[in-house]
């Protein structure tokens, strides 16, 4: 495990080596001990977006995604009305699934570079035409953090229900189901949660599983379906990713261990800090206002000058032991470096070593 580079990217990421032994016992899918780990594995979900009675957690397989379009395909009927707040590429993807399920959907298309303004939500919303919006908590096209609270005060105001991305914050940034009311969440297990790729799931207001007027048009992407079969027998529908769910709930453990999400984001915060403070000093610019930063991965300007080159920088640093992330900005190029996953302030020292050693080497070749 040791020759493996560390991971600074915004997951899949570096977990423990406890999380990656939790998954050498092999389960059955339909035995009582699983269904156990399911059912904890839910509780502990709701538990850390302080979501009551009121809602339930569907863990499915895949990747993030996969959670994202459930939620859509589960709570939205196709004459609704969805408002897509997008101030990046995952804003962008939910449009992208609307409109391949032929969703009444408008998107308010923002600029990558700014959090979103919550005034902008009330304008779409002032019209009436939307039963619910979509909007991503860290955009982690840019790094930005996007104001949750204050958005979901513009949807309780509009009478709109509130579906969030949550994927790259949920575990460490606040998500809260109580203060916002969110109608639904989704995330997956391989991002601050620190587990590996492979379930995402969905913290939704129960009552809107119960629509009698819509159901989802994807038979393995029903949330509703799933959340029934979990009620009835515990069990999932499908091929659980048992080592997945295995390794998922051995990173709650470590979670709650580190001192929860509040802990969590210390440590991400100081690796945040430290980093852009060493990438500042070796003359590399992060793009965002430090003030609307998340604490989950930076994006970095790429250097104009002849010297840089990303796939160059990329496999010198691979060398040196340390994966960083392709940008995905809209309107500039740019690198991103994660400050997500088993990472501490030691690993982001060693890793500014690292990108002074490669940057020296690169320039000095010019
Ligand atoms: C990672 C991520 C996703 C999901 O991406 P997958 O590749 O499907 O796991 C969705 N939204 C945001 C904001 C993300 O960071």
């Amino acid at each position: 495990m040791t020759d493996a580079p560390l991971l600074l990217t915004p997951g899949p990421l570096t977990t423990t080596d406890s999380v990656k032994r939790a998954m050498l016992r092999d389960w059955g899918s339909r035995d009582p001990e699983f269904e156990a780990l399911t059912a904890q594995v839910r509780a502990e979900l709701l538990a850390i977006a302080n979501a009551g009675d009121a809602y339930t957690a569907v863990p499915l397989q895949g990747s993030g995604t996969f959670a994202v379009e459930a939620m859509i395909a589960t709570l939205v009927a196709p004459d609704d009305g969805l408002l897509v707040v997008a101030n990046g590429a995952y804003g962008r993807r939910i449009a992208e699934i609307c409109a391949r399920m032929g969703l009444k959907h408008d998107v308010l298309d923002l600029p990558d570079r700014a959090p979103v303004p919550p005034a902008r939500v009330a304008e779409a919303l002032a019209e009436g035409r939307h039963r619910f919006v979509a909007v991503i908590h860290c955009e982690t096209t840019s790094g930005v953090l996007n104001p949750l609270a204050e958005i979901a005060e513009v949807c309780r105001a509009a009478g709109a229900k509130m579906l969030v991305d949550a994927m790259s914050s949920f575990g460490a940034l606040p998500c809260d189901a109580a203060e916002t009311g969110f109608a639904a969440l989704a995330a997956s297990s391989n991002k601050c949660l620190q587990g590996v790729p492979g379930a995402a799931f969905v913290i939704c207001d129960k009552s809107l599983l119960l629509r009698d007027d819509h159901r989802s048009p994807s038979l393995v992407l029903d949330l509703a379906a799933q959340d029934r079969q979990f009620s009835a027998d515990g069990q999932w529908r499908f091929t659980p990713p048992t080592h997945v769910i295995a390794a998922l709930a051995q990173a709650l453990d470590e979670l709650r261990a580190e001192g929860g999400t509040s802990a969590r984001l210390a440590r991400y915060t100081e690796n945040c800090t430290q980093l852009i403070k060493g990438m500042t000093a070796l003359g590399f610019q992060s793009v965002l206002d430090p003030a609307t930063q998340a604490p989950i991965i930076v994006s970095f300007s790429e250097p104009a000058e002849d010297w840089f080159d990303f796939q160059q920088f990329y496999d010198r640093l691979k060398a040196e032991g340390f994966a960083i992330y392709a940008g995905k900005m809209r309107d500039r190029a740019t690198f991103r470096v994660g400050v997500i996953g088993d990472v501490t302030p030691s690993d982001i020292a060693a890793f500014l070593d690292a990108a002074g050693r490669v940057t020296r080497a690169m320039t000095e070749r010019h």
